[in-house]
């Protein structure tokens, strides 16, 4: 046996198992115990008051907002939600932390047991533990030039939910499943805008593996710093061969958190559990437990929008569109809703789907947008439709305008009149164009005139790019047709 067939033994003689905490930012207007706004990218410290600022004396009232989309996405991952529920003080010293200690929940959470189907079909269960409500820590900003450690305390206090996993994924595409299917549902619910490169979602992956068959866990670590699901499977791969490659070398695997470092595609240890703090955790004070009716809840279930799945089906029912499409567009509750209003307005939808199939998700990818930052509103959509269904623009035209409809909502019919791009069919304006396409292309004409057709698509095609795309196909072909017989 070669040396890689054994290694490649070794390798599949191991199981891994792998849990996730999820940080999410809930999108509420204001911090979870104060009125401070908790918006992102405001100037440092200026979205701050005496108590999230740590102040003493100061009382937090609790943002009834953040309640209820903490226990929206409780209920939408079949969580149990109990009567009550307590807020706990985690202590810890750090400088992005003005009050010394987090409002968390330790001892008594929001939500308990859920769960989250991944897999065709939705065949497997990924299990949650629990879901927290708590509040974000600030900021620390390094100046390189004055070599000084700066504090913005905007993030502190902000409403964060901690969602916890059960260790039942078992490998880097089952947690990108996972988190793929968490954050659509929280995207639906508009929860958040769960923004992994703006860390409104945020998560550590705890792993560990043992050998095949073996019962009970080994020994996890926590992996830290993940800012991107590219990243989130790198480490997962790189973390599983590290702990295999000490198991085999008869080692022992240390309980610890690590820091991933994606630059260099290895992780490096923060802390042991020796070094771990103890957070003295203890019921606030100042805050009066939770108490959630069934009412509450119910009231809650009844008020959850239509999730993907079910927008899914609807689609291809109502719409008449190719499963394929829903699949795609309800990926995103921004394009699956501008979709839909967009065919309300009387538009073809298998037209409506083509664009943002094709044009909308090329745009995505090259721009790197957001679906939440797409602009275009379904009346502007629709009338970019309409121009192109009543050939007052060509289809490259109408990819051109979409771009700026798409990412800057601008207004497609004036648009296309201050640019001069309403398709030219008057044969008087083209018929120089197709005389000096046919002068610059002799060859071609020739051919045609010999009898090969396919010489005629080249010098539309060259009429079209002379005429910037604007030129009516039908019209330069009639013409091309007349001028070559000459
Ligand atoms: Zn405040």
């Amino acid at each position: 046996m070669g040396e890689a067939s054994i290694k490649a033994q070794a390798k599949t003689a191991y199981e891994t198992a792998i849990g996730v905490e999820v940080h999410i930012e809930l999108a509420t207007k204001t911090k979870l115990f104060c009125g401070c706004e908790a918006s992102f990218g405001a100037k440092p410290n200026t979205h701050v008051c005496p108590y999230c600022l740590g102040m003493p004396g100061t009382l937090p009232v609790l943002n009834e907002k953040a309640l209820e989309l903490a226990l929206s996405v409780g209920i939408a991952l079949h969580c149990d939600i109990p009567a009550w529920s307590r807020f706990d003080r985690k202590n810890y010293f750090y400088p992005d932390n003005p009050q010394n200690y987090q409002v968390s929940q330790w001892f008594y959470p929001l939500c308990k047991v859920g769960y989250v189907e991944i897999g065709e079909d939705a065949t497997k269960r990924i299990g949650i533990w629990n879901i927290h409500l708590e509040e974000d820590a600030g900021k620390l900003f390094h100046d390189e030039k004055t070599d000084q450690t700066l504090v913005d305390a905007n993030r502190a206090g902000v409403p964060l939910i901690e969602i916890v996993s059960a260790p039942d994924m078992q490998s880097a595409e089952e947690v990108l499943a996972f988190l793929e299917q968490l954050r659509t549902k929280v995207l639906y619910l508009q929860a958040s805008d769960c923004k992994l490169q703006e860390g409104s979602m945020r998560v550590d992956v705890n792993l560990s593996v043992r050998k095949a068959g073996n019962s009970g866990l080994g020994t996890r670590t926590e992996m830290k710093n993940l800012n991107s699901f590219r990243a989130i499977t790198r480490a997962i791969n790189a973390e599983r061969e590290r702990q295999i490659g000490i198991l085999e070398a008869g080692g022992e695997i240390t309980l610890e958190t690590r820091r991933w470092d994606d630059a260099k595609g290895a992780s490096f240890p923060m802390r042991s559990k020796e070094e771990a703090m103890d957070y003295r955790y203890f019921p606030d004070p100042d805050l009066p437990p939770v108490f959630v009716t069934e009412d509450q809840v119910e009231a809650l279930k009844k008020a959850q929008p239509e999730m993907r799945e079910a927008k899914r089906k609807r689609f291809v029912s109502q719409f008449g569109i190719p499963e394929y499409d829903s699949e795609i567009l309800t990926q995103s509750v921004r394009l699956a809703n501008l979709f839909e209003e967009t065919a309300k307005l009387g538009i073809a939808p298998k037209k409506v789907s083509n664009f943002l199939m094709g044009e909308g998700l090329r745009i995505l990818r090259e721009k790197e947008l957001d679906p939440a930052d797409v602009q275009a509103t379904p009346e502007h959509f629709a009338a970019l439709l309409k121009l192109l269904e009543e050939n007052k623009i060509t289809n490259t035209v109408a990819k051109e305008v979409f771009e700026e409809v798409f990412v800057s909502d601008v207004d497609p019919a004036e648009y296309v009149e201050r640019n001069g791009l309403l398709t030219v069919r008057e044969e008087g304006v083209l018929r120089q164009t197709v005389e000096s396409v046919i002068k610059e292309n002799e060859k071609s004409a020739s051919d045609y005139l010999g009898g090969k057709e396919k010489a005629l698509g080249f010098l539309v095609g060259q009429t079209m790019k002379a005429m910037r795309g604007q030129a009516d196909p039908a019209t330069v072909t009639a013409l091309l047709k007349e001028l070559l017989k000459k």
